[in-house]
Protein backbone atom coordinates (compact mmCIF):
# COMPACT_ATOMS: atom_id res chain seq x y z
CA UNK A 1 0.00 0.00 0.00
CA UNK A 2 1.59 3.25 -0.93
CA UNK A 3 0.73 6.64 0.94
CA UNK A 4 0.02 9.13 -1.14
CA UNK A 5 0.00 13.41 -0.64
CA UNK A 6 -1.49 15.34 -3.31
CA UNK A 7 -0.61 19.35 -3.73
CA UNK A 8 -3.35 20.23 -5.85
CA UNK A 9 -5.76 18.28 -4.68
CA UNK A 10 -8.99 20.37 -6.06
CA UNK A 11 -7.10 20.99 -9.24
CA UNK A 12 -7.10 19.10 -12.25
CA UNK A 13 -4.59 17.24 -12.22
CA UNK A 14 -5.33 16.46 -8.26
CA UNK A 15 -8.78 15.18 -9.11
CA UNK A 16 -7.40 13.02 -11.68
CA UNK A 17 -4.73 11.32 -9.23
CA UNK A 18 -7.36 11.02 -6.25
CA UNK A 19 -9.30 9.33 -9.31
CA UNK A 20 -6.83 6.92 -9.78
CA UNK A 21 -6.72 6.15 -6.06
CA UNK A 22 -10.33 5.71 -5.83
CA UNK A 23 -9.83 3.03 -8.27
CA UNK A 24 -7.11 1.56 -6.74
CA UNK A 25 -8.11 0.88 -3.22
CA UNK A 26 -5.81 -1.70 -2.48
CA UNK A 27 -2.68 -0.07 -4.03
CA UNK A 28 -2.42 3.45 -2.81
CA UNK A 29 -3.54 5.42 0.32
CA UNK A 30 -4.11 9.52 0.88
CA UNK A 31 -2.07 10.79 3.82
CA UNK A 32 -2.85 14.61 2.90
CA UNK A 33 -4.41 16.93 0.64
CA UNK A 34 -3.35 20.47 -0.20
CA UNK A 35 -5.96 23.02 -1.85
CA UNK A 36 -6.78 26.34 -1.86
CA UNK A 37 -9.47 28.02 -2.00
CA UNK A 38 -11.96 25.33 -3.03
CA UNK A 39 -13.53 25.10 0.50
CA UNK A 40 -16.37 22.58 -0.78
CA UNK A 41 -14.75 20.19 -3.08
CA UNK A 42 -11.70 19.90 0.17
CA UNK A 43 -14.26 18.59 2.52
CA UNK A 44 -15.62 16.20 0.07
CA UNK A 45 -12.43 14.97 -0.58
CA UNK A 46 -11.73 14.47 3.25
CA UNK A 47 -14.93 12.95 3.93
CA UNK A 48 -14.11 10.52 1.30
CA UNK A 49 -10.18 9.76 1.80
CA UNK A 50 -10.11 10.61 4.69
CA UNK A 51 -6.29 12.13 5.17
CA UNK A 52 -4.41 12.85 7.67
CA UNK A 53 -3.51 15.93 7.51
CA UNK A 54 -4.68 18.53 4.94
CA UNK A 55 -3.41 22.28 4.03
CA UNK A 56 -6.32 24.98 2.86
CA UNK A 57 -4.98 28.76 2.10
CA UNK A 58 -7.07 30.62 4.94
CA UNK A 59 -6.76 30.70 8.70
CA UNK A 60 -10.94 31.16 7.81
CA UNK A 61 -11.83 28.13 6.17
CA UNK A 62 -9.15 26.01 8.02
CA UNK A 63 -10.49 26.83 11.16
CA UNK A 64 -14.14 25.26 9.77
CA UNK A 65 -12.33 22.32 8.71
CA UNK A 66 -10.34 21.96 12.36
CA UNK A 67 -14.15 22.03 13.77
CA UNK A 68 -15.98 19.39 11.30
CA UNK A 69 -13.07 17.11 11.37
CA UNK A 70 -11.50 17.00 15.10
CA UNK A 71 -8.77 14.09 14.11
CA UNK A 72 -6.80 15.44 11.43
CA UNK A 73 -4.24 18.19 11.13
CA UNK A 74 -5.03 21.06 9.48
CA UNK A 75 -2.37 23.75 7.99
CA UNK A 76 -3.18 26.75 6.24
CA UNK A 77 -0.93 30.36 4.95
CA UNK A 78 2.52 30.37 4.15
CA UNK A 79 3.62 29.25 7.40
CA UNK A 80 0.82 25.93 7.20
CA UNK A 81 2.00 24.91 3.49
CA UNK A 82 5.48 25.08 4.19
CA UNK A 83 5.02 22.70 7.28
CA UNK A 84 2.88 19.97 5.91
CA UNK A 85 5.29 19.83 2.53
CA UNK A 86 7.69 18.90 5.19
CA UNK A 87 6.02 16.19 6.98
CA UNK A 88 7.76 12.73 5.73
CA UNK A 89 5.19 9.50 6.49
CA UNK A 90 4.16 9.32 2.24
CA UNK A 91 5.55 7.21 -0.23
CA UNK A 92 5.10 9.45 -3.26
CA UNK A 93 3.75 12.86 -3.42
CA UNK A 94 1.54 14.56 -6.76
CA UNK A 95 3.48 18.24 -7.31
CA UNK A 96 0.31 19.85 -9.13
CA UNK A 97 0.36 23.25 -7.25
CA UNK A 98 0.30 25.95 -10.16
CA UNK A 99 3.21 28.45 -10.64
CA UNK A 100 6.48 29.30 -8.49
CA UNK A 101 3.45 28.27 -5.47
CA UNK A 102 4.77 24.78 -5.41
CA UNK A 103 8.27 25.52 -5.90
CA UNK A 104 9.41 25.74 -2.29
CA UNK A 105 6.83 22.90 -1.23
CA UNK A 106 8.57 20.60 -4.03
CA UNK A 107 12.09 21.59 -2.96
CA UNK A 108 11.46 21.01 0.95
CA UNK A 109 9.77 17.37 -0.46
CA UNK A 110 12.94 16.16 -2.14
CA UNK A 111 15.77 18.10 -0.04
CA UNK A 112 13.91 15.50 2.43
CA UNK A 113 14.85 12.66 -0.23
CA UNK A 114 11.06 11.53 -1.32
CA UNK A 115 9.51 10.85 -4.48
CA UNK A 116 7.79 13.46 -5.86
CA UNK A 117 5.98 13.15 -8.79
CA UNK A 118 6.27 16.30 -10.84
CA UNK A 119 3.47 18.27 -13.02
CA UNK A 120 3.74 21.48 -11.59
CA UNK A 121 6.24 22.37 -14.59
CA UNK A 122 7.16 25.82 -13.37
CA UNK A 123 9.09 23.95 -10.74
CA UNK A 124 11.51 23.43 -12.68
CA UNK A 125 11.40 26.49 -14.66
CA UNK A 126 12.19 28.45 -12.02
CA UNK A 127 14.28 26.11 -9.69
CA UNK A 128 15.96 24.10 -12.46
CA UNK A 129 19.27 23.12 -11.73
CA UNK A 130 19.15 23.72 -7.49
CA UNK A 131 16.02 21.46 -7.99
CA UNK A 132 17.77 18.65 -10.39
CA UNK A 133 20.88 18.47 -7.85
CA UNK A 134 18.76 18.82 -4.31
CA UNK A 135 16.97 15.74 -5.46
CA UNK A 136 20.34 14.17 -6.58
CA UNK A 137 22.33 15.11 -3.41
CA UNK A 138 19.51 13.65 -1.23
CA UNK A 139 18.32 10.27 -3.45
CA UNK A 140 15.14 11.80 -4.22
CA UNK A 141 12.78 10.15 -7.00
CA UNK A 142 11.81 12.78 -9.87
CA UNK A 143 8.93 11.24 -11.79
CA UNK A 144 7.27 13.31 -14.53
CA UNK A 145 3.13 13.89 -14.91
CA UNK A 146 3.43 15.94 -17.97
CA UNK A 147 2.21 13.89 -20.85
CA UNK A 148 5.26 15.25 -23.14
CA UNK A 149 8.01 14.29 -20.62
CA UNK A 150 6.25 10.75 -19.19
CA UNK A 151 6.79 9.79 -22.77
CA UNK A 152 10.22 11.30 -23.41
CA UNK A 153 11.37 9.27 -20.41
CA UNK A 154 9.81 6.28 -21.79
CA UNK A 155 11.38 6.75 -25.02
CA UNK A 156 15.03 6.59 -23.40
CA UNK A 157 13.69 3.95 -20.71
CA UNK A 158 16.81 1.34 -22.14
CA UNK A 159 18.72 3.40 -24.04
CA UNK A 160 21.33 4.57 -21.56
CA UNK A 161 24.07 3.71 -23.70
CA UNK A 162 22.70 4.98 -26.79
CA UNK A 163 23.48 8.74 -27.83
CA UNK A 164 20.13 11.65 -27.97
CA UNK A 165 20.30 13.55 -31.36
CA UNK A 166 17.29 15.20 -30.45
CA UNK A 167 13.99 15.48 -28.27
CA UNK A 168 10.98 15.48 -30.33
CA UNK A 169 8.64 17.75 -28.22
CA UNK A 170 5.08 17.73 -29.69
CA UNK A 171 2.48 20.45 -28.97
CA UNK A 172 -0.90 20.48 -30.12
CA UNK A 173 -0.68 23.92 -30.84
CA UNK A 174 -3.32 25.37 -28.93
CA UNK A 175 -6.44 27.34 -30.05
CA UNK A 176 -4.89 29.60 -32.28
CA UNK A 177 -2.49 27.60 -34.43
CA UNK A 178 -4.91 28.18 -37.86
CA UNK A 179 -6.14 31.44 -36.30
CA UNK A 180 -4.49 34.59 -36.73
CA UNK A 181 -3.06 36.05 -33.42
CA UNK A 182 -4.55 39.55 -32.70
CA UNK A 183 -5.93 41.95 -29.78
CA UNK A 184 -9.72 40.99 -30.11
CA UNK A 185 -8.95 37.48 -28.89
CA UNK A 186 -11.17 36.54 -25.59
CA UNK A 187 -10.47 35.34 -22.55
CA UNK A 188 -13.15 32.33 -23.58
CA UNK A 189 -11.18 32.08 -27.13
CA UNK A 190 -8.11 31.64 -25.51
CA UNK A 191 -9.66 29.28 -23.07
CA UNK A 192 -11.14 27.18 -25.36
CA UNK A 193 -8.25 24.59 -25.64
CA UNK A 194 -8.46 21.64 -28.58
CA UNK A 195 -7.24 18.84 -27.11
CA UNK A 196 -7.27 18.88 -23.03
CA UNK A 197 -9.46 20.13 -20.47
CA UNK A 198 -7.29 21.19 -17.88
CA UNK A 199 -6.46 24.56 -15.55
CA UNK A 200 -7.34 27.97 -16.19
CA UNK A 201 -3.32 28.61 -15.92
CA UNK A 202 -1.91 26.31 -18.46
CA UNK A 203 -4.53 26.69 -20.66
CA UNK A 204 -3.72 30.09 -21.33
CA UNK A 205 -0.28 29.22 -20.94
CA UNK A 206 -0.85 26.62 -24.00
CA UNK A 207 -2.60 29.43 -25.95
CA UNK A 208 0.28 31.60 -26.32
CA UNK A 209 2.37 28.39 -26.63
CA UNK A 210 4.28 29.93 -23.23
CA UNK A 211 3.17 25.99 -22.14
CA UNK A 212 5.12 24.24 -24.54
CA UNK A 213 8.62 26.77 -23.69
CA UNK A 214 8.53 25.91 -20.24
CA UNK A 215 8.15 22.00 -21.20
CA UNK A 216 11.52 22.58 -23.40
CA UNK A 217 12.98 24.35 -20.11
CA UNK A 218 11.50 21.08 -18.36
CA UNK A 219 12.82 18.45 -20.18
CA UNK A 220 16.35 20.35 -20.69
CA UNK A 221 16.66 19.88 -16.87
CA UNK A 222 15.18 16.14 -16.91
CA UNK A 223 16.81 15.06 -19.60
CA UNK A 224 20.50 16.90 -19.46
CA UNK A 225 20.26 18.03 -22.82
CA UNK A 226 20.67 21.48 -25.00
CA UNK A 227 18.32 23.59 -25.94
CA UNK A 228 19.63 23.06 -29.91
CA UNK A 229 18.58 19.55 -28.80
CA UNK A 230 15.02 19.84 -28.27
CA UNK A 231 12.74 20.38 -31.43
CA UNK A 232 9.07 21.19 -30.97
CA UNK A 233 6.97 19.60 -33.53
CA UNK A 234 3.16 20.53 -33.63
CA UNK A 235 1.17 17.47 -33.35
CA UNK A 236 -2.92 18.56 -33.34
CA UNK A 237 -4.03 15.08 -32.82
CA UNK A 238 -2.26 15.01 -29.43
CA UNK A 239 -1.61 11.30 -30.01
CA UNK A 240 2.37 11.32 -30.47
CA UNK A 241 2.89 12.60 -26.77
CA UNK A 242 6.39 12.76 -27.35
CA UNK A 243 9.73 11.48 -29.57
CA UNK A 244 13.26 10.58 -28.97
CA UNK A 245 15.53 10.57 -32.24
CA UNK A 246 18.85 8.65 -31.63
CA UNK A 247 21.95 9.67 -33.54
CA UNK A 248 21.89 6.47 -35.90
CA UNK A 249 18.17 8.01 -37.38
CA UNK A 250 16.51 5.46 -35.22
CA UNK A 251 13.06 7.88 -33.65
CA UNK A 252 11.24 6.41 -30.79
CA UNK A 253 7.69 7.61 -29.64
CA UNK A 254 5.64 7.26 -27.02
CA UNK A 255 1.49 6.86 -28.49
CA UNK A 256 -1.23 6.50 -26.28
CA UNK A 257 -4.75 7.74 -26.01
CA UNK A 258 -5.44 11.27 -25.05
CA UNK A 259 -5.95 11.24 -21.56
CA UNK A 260 -3.31 12.48 -18.37
CA UNK A 261 -4.57 9.21 -16.47
CA UNK A 262 -2.14 7.41 -18.53
CA UNK A 263 0.66 9.61 -17.34
CA UNK A 264 -0.32 10.12 -13.83
CA UNK A 265 -0.86 6.16 -12.76
CA UNK A 266 2.59 5.28 -14.58
CA UNK A 267 4.47 7.87 -11.95
CA UNK A 268 2.17 6.78 -9.29
CA UNK A 269 3.31 2.87 -9.92
CA UNK A 270 6.65 3.85 -10.23
CA UNK A 271 6.82 4.22 -13.82
CA UNK A 272 4.69 0.65 -14.02
CA UNK A 273 1.33 0.17 -16.67
CA UNK A 274 -1.62 -0.85 -14.92
CA UNK A 275 -4.77 -1.71 -16.83
CA UNK A 276 -7.31 1.12 -16.88
CA UNK A 277 -11.19 1.69 -18.49
CA UNK A 278 -9.29 4.17 -21.11
CA UNK A 279 -10.77 3.08 -24.79
CA UNK A 280 -7.46 1.95 -26.55
CA UNK A 281 -6.56 3.71 -30.21
CA UNK A 282 -7.71 2.22 -33.11
CA UNK A 283 -5.09 3.13 -35.48
CA UNK A 284 -7.38 2.28 -38.53
CA UNK A 285 -9.48 5.27 -37.87
CA UNK A 286 -6.56 7.39 -37.11
CA UNK A 287 -5.19 6.28 -40.11
CA UNK A 288 -2.47 9.12 -40.24
CA UNK A 289 -0.50 11.30 -38.16
CA UNK A 290 0.39 14.91 -39.13
CA UNK A 291 3.60 17.09 -37.77
CA UNK A 292 3.94 20.88 -38.57
CA UNK A 293 6.85 22.94 -37.56
CA UNK A 294 5.89 25.74 -35.42
CA UNK A 295 6.02 29.57 -35.89
CA UNK A 296 8.05 31.35 -33.92
CA UNK A 297 7.35 34.71 -34.78
CA UNK A 298 3.36 33.94 -34.18
CA UNK A 299 4.37 32.43 -31.00
CA UNK A 300 6.41 34.74 -29.24
CA UNK A 301 6.07 32.80 -26.13
CA UNK A 302 7.76 29.97 -27.15
CA UNK A 303 10.49 32.04 -28.81
CA UNK A 304 11.41 33.92 -25.42
CA UNK A 305 11.43 30.64 -23.61
CA UNK A 306 14.07 29.19 -25.97
CA UNK A 307 15.84 32.81 -25.62
CA UNK A 308 15.56 32.38 -21.60
CA UNK A 309 16.87 29.03 -21.72
CA UNK A 310 20.32 30.47 -23.86
CA UNK A 311 20.81 33.64 -21.37
CA UNK A 312 20.49 31.78 -18.50
CA UNK A 313 18.92 30.89 -15.04
CA UNK A 314 17.22 33.88 -13.99
CA UNK A 315 15.57 34.58 -17.41
CA UNK A 316 14.00 31.84 -16.90
CA UNK A 317 12.87 32.91 -13.57
CA UNK A 318 11.69 36.21 -14.75
CA UNK A 319 9.55 34.67 -17.57
CA UNK A 320 8.30 32.11 -15.50
CA UNK A 321 7.57 35.82 -13.04
CA UNK A 322 6.15 38.09 -15.49
CA UNK A 323 4.64 35.32 -17.19
CA UNK A 324 2.25 34.51 -14.12
CA UNK A 325 1.33 38.01 -13.33
CA UNK A 326 0.31 38.57 -17.02
CA UNK A 327 -2.18 35.27 -17.61
CA UNK A 328 -3.76 36.46 -14.29
CA UNK A 329 -4.16 39.56 -15.64
CA UNK A 330 -5.53 38.13 -18.90
CA UNK A 331 -7.87 36.02 -16.92
CA UNK A 332 -9.20 39.14 -15.04
CA UNK A 333 -9.69 41.13 -18.61
CA UNK A 334 -7.17 43.94 -17.65
CA UNK A 335 -4.66 43.41 -20.73
CA UNK A 336 -5.16 42.13 -24.05
CA UNK A 337 -4.15 38.53 -25.37
CA UNK A 338 -1.19 40.01 -27.58
CA UNK A 339 0.46 41.79 -24.26
CA UNK A 340 1.19 38.48 -22.66
CA UNK A 341 4.15 38.39 -25.44
CA UNK A 342 4.88 41.95 -25.92
CA UNK A 343 5.12 42.62 -21.94
CA UNK A 344 6.86 39.05 -21.31
CA UNK A 345 9.22 40.73 -23.88
CA UNK A 346 9.72 43.84 -22.71
CA UNK A 347 10.71 42.81 -19.12
CA UNK A 348 12.92 40.22 -20.36
CA UNK A 349 14.69 42.70 -21.91
CA UNK A 350 14.91 45.63 -19.25
CA UNK A 351 17.34 42.97 -16.70
CA UNK A 352 20.61 41.89 -16.84
CA UNK A 353 21.78 38.08 -16.15
CA UNK A 354 21.73 37.36 -12.16
CA UNK A 355 22.67 34.69 -10.44
CA UNK A 356 20.41 33.14 -8.27
CA UNK A 357 21.62 30.39 -5.66
CA UNK A 358 18.97 29.68 -3.23
CA UNK A 359 15.16 29.04 -3.46
CA UNK A 360 15.19 32.32 -1.34
CA UNK A 361 16.75 34.27 -4.28
CA UNK A 362 14.72 32.62 -6.50
CA UNK A 363 11.41 33.89 -4.65
CA UNK A 364 12.79 37.22 -3.97
CA UNK A 365 13.39 37.56 -7.70
CA UNK A 366 10.60 35.98 -8.31
CA UNK A 367 8.55 38.99 -6.36
CA UNK A 368 11.06 41.33 -7.95
CA UNK A 369 9.83 40.91 -11.38
CA UNK A 370 6.13 40.19 -10.27
CA UNK A 371 6.12 44.05 -9.17
CA UNK A 372 7.71 45.27 -12.00
CA UNK A 373 5.01 43.50 -13.97
CA UNK A 374 2.31 44.59 -12.10
CA UNK A 375 3.59 48.28 -12.68
CA UNK A 376 3.85 48.07 -16.36
CA UNK A 377 0.67 46.41 -16.45
CA UNK A 378 -0.54 49.57 -14.48
CA UNK A 379 1.01 52.16 -16.93
CA UNK A 380 -0.19 50.22 -20.40
CA UNK A 381 -3.96 49.90 -19.19
CA UNK A 382 -3.89 53.48 -18.33
CA UNK A 383 -3.06 54.98 -21.43
P1 LIG B 1 -5.61 23.74 -11.57
O1 LIG B 1 -5.74 25.22 -11.60
O2 LIG B 1 -6.73 22.93 -12.09
O3 LIG B 1 -5.32 23.27 -10.07
C1 LIG B 1 -4.37 23.88 -9.25
C2 LIG B 1 -4.44 23.30 -7.85
O4 LIG B 1 -3.50 23.96 -7.02
C3 LIG B 1 -5.79 23.50 -7.19
O5 LIG B 1 -6.00 22.43 -6.30
C4 LIG B 1 -5.59 24.80 -6.40
O6 LIG B 1 -6.47 24.92 -5.30
C5 LIG B 1 -4.18 24.59 -5.91
N1 LIG B 1 -3.45 25.81 -5.63
C6 LIG B 1 -3.11 26.79 -6.48
N2 LIG B 1 -2.40 27.75 -5.86
C7 LIG B 1 -2.28 27.34 -4.57
C8 LIG B 1 -1.65 27.88 -3.41
N3 LIG B 1 -1.00 29.04 -3.45
N4 LIG B 1 -1.72 27.18 -2.26
C9 LIG B 1 -2.38 26.01 -2.21
N5 LIG B 1 -3.01 25.45 -3.26
C10 LIG B 1 -2.94 26.12 -4.42
O7 LIG B 1 -4.26 23.41 -12.33
P2 LIG B 1 -3.87 22.07 -13.11
O8 LIG B 1 -4.22 20.88 -12.29
O9 LIG B 1 -4.35 22.16 -14.50
O10 LIG B 1 -2.28 22.20 -13.19
C11 LIG B 1 -1.45 21.99 -12.07
C12 LIG B 1 -0.01 22.01 -12.54
O11 LIG B 1 0.20 20.88 -13.39
C13 LIG B 1 0.38 23.23 -13.37
O12 LIG B 1 1.70 23.59 -13.11
C14 LIG B 1 0.25 22.75 -14.81
O13 LIG B 1 1.12 23.42 -15.68
C15 LIG B 1 0.67 21.29 -14.67
N6 LIG B 1 0.10 20.39 -15.67
C16 LIG B 1 -1.25 20.29 -15.82
C17 LIG B 1 -1.80 19.46 -16.79
C18 LIG B 1 -3.28 19.29 -16.92
O14 LIG B 1 -3.72 18.46 -17.72
N7 LIG B 1 -4.10 19.99 -16.16
C19 LIG B 1 -0.93 18.69 -17.68
C20 LIG B 1 0.46 18.83 -17.39
C21 LIG B 1 0.96 19.66 -16.44
P3 LIG B 1 -7.97 25.55 -5.40
O15 LIG B 1 -8.53 25.11 -6.70
O16 LIG B 1 -8.61 24.90 -4.21
O17 LIG B 1 -7.85 27.02 -5.25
Amino acid sequence: MKKITIFGSTGSIGQIALNIVRNNPNKFKIVSLVAGNNYEKLIDQIEEFKPLNVYIKTKENAKKIAKLFKDINVFYGESGLDKISKLTDFDIAVSALVGISGLKPTYNMIKNGKTVALANKEVLVAGGEIIINTAKKNNAKLLTIDSEHSAIYQCLNGEKNNKIDKILLTASGGPFFAKPIDDNISVEDALNHPSWSMGKKITIDSSTMMNKGFEVIEAKWLFDVSPNQIEVVIHRQSLVHSMVQFEDGTIIANISPKSMEIPISYALNLNKRIKNKIEKLDLFKIKTLRFDKPDMEKFKCLKLAYIALEKGHSYQVLLNASNEVLVEAFLNRKIKFTDIANINEKIMNMYDKKELKTIDDILNFDKEIKNKTKDIIKSVTQQ
